[in-house]
């Protein structure tokens, strides 16, 4: 599946047209070089950060290339192996292309995954990228201590509800942000969090005040602009805010007018904001994170939930849906399934 052209600095919301599906045949016989596997593709993750990837410029990441297969982080099982580490017949995690079957050069990115430890799409979500940022953004950059009240954005979404779920195992009062009540019920009920509260609700500020009677120590940020003003009137002396992405601004223009007051609460509260990508992190910091989201899985109180399509038709109306605020039900971690194809 490839990508047939850029979308304009001035924003854009992506649809099918803007996508090709393109056949070309494949020469499974080709001797594989040293380090080299042969892989069929089982699941992909769409996310939202791949938007930034269609923008034709660096942003924070690089670029896709025009009429190239797109990719992102999947699982896949190895048909042929010219690489030690890995055999036919295992199932391995990386960034591969959306695209049946590839020869694939190893690199550390590209791991064995165990599905005794957990359904294959998990190692796109609470055990790959997805688990690692909320790990990574509440754990390292927020350090929540126990009683504390923790905020989370897009709470019904991938990286949402793992930080939800991580603030209750690390024992804070947790509150969810998401745009439906019967999304706000499930949060409570399958995930444990203590109060969610609707951004479209016309109460939504006084819901949030009423849901956060300590005020807020950790806000995690997910979607940016409006939904995060009020937030900002309840912070604490100290608070932190782990800025994990802004999802409301992606298909957005870039405007020059950056809003002028969102200092004001950060300084007068000494708190701290901080931006993060989950990329950066090292390989040690790393493995402690999958160490932890691993056990705790093993325990029982990390969940996640996965929304699946199925086929590479569905890939795009997947994606497109991510960004998607009008009646949007989906909860968890979006992935498709391609192990039928
Ligand atoms: P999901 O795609 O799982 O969640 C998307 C949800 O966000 C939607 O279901 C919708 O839920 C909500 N949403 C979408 N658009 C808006 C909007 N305009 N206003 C309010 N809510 C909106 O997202 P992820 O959990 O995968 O990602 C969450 C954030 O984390 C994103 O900003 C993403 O870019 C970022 N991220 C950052 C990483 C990093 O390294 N820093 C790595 C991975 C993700 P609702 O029904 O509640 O509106």
């Amino acid at each position: 599946l490839i990508l047939d052209k850029f979308f304009s600095p001035n924003g854009g919301i992506p649809d099918q047209k803007d996508f090709k599906v393109t056949t070309s045949k494949f020469d499974e016989n080709k001797p594989l070089e040293k380090d080299q596997i042969l892989i069929n593709l089982e699941y992909i993750s769409v996310d939202p950060y791949l938007r930034a990837r269609m923008q034709g410029v660096h942003t924070f990441v690089d670029p896709f290339k025009l009429h190239e297969p797109i990719n992102s982080g999947c699982v896949a099982k190895v048909l042929k192996s010219n690489c030690p580490r890995f055999k036919a017949g295992d199932h391995v995690s990386g960034y591969f292309n959306w695209q049946e079957k590839q020869i694939v050069n190893v690199t550390k990115e590209v791991v064995k995954v165990d599905p005794n430890l957990a359904p294959l799409p998990h190692f796109v979500g609470v055990l790959g990228m997805t688990g690692l940022t909320a790990y990574f953004g509440l754990v390292l950059i927020g350090k929540p201590k126990k009683g504390e009240t923790i905020v989370v954005s897009a709470a019904g979404g991938a990286v949402g509800s793992i930080v939800g779920q991580i603030g209750k195992i690390l024992g804070c009062r947790v509150v969810g942000i998401c745009g439906s009540d019967e999304k706000a019920k499930f949060l409570k009920s399958e995930f444990g969090f203590d109060e969610v509260v609707n951004y479209k609700s016309s109460t939504y500020e006084k819901d949030l005040k009423n849901a956060c009677p300590k005020g807020i120590d950790i806000y995690f940020e997910n979607v940016g602009g409006k939904i995060a003003d009020p937030i900002l009137f309840l912070i604490n002396k100290h608070a932190r805010i782990p800025v994990c992405g802004t999802i409301s601004t992606y298909n957005a223009p870039i405007e020059k007018d950056i809003g002028q007051r969102a200092q004001y609460f950060i300084f007068s509260k000494q708190a701290l904001m901080q931006g993060f990508l989950v990329f950066d992190y090292s390989e040690q910091e790393t493995n402690e994170a999958l160490k932890h989201l691993s056990q705790w899985i093993k325990e029982g109180k990390l969940k996640e939930k996965n929304v699946i399509f199925k086929g590479y038709d569905h890939i795009i109306e997947a994606f497109t849906k991510l960004f998607n605020t009008t009646n949007n039900t989906n909860i968890g971690k979006v992935v498709i399934d391609v192990t039928d194809q």
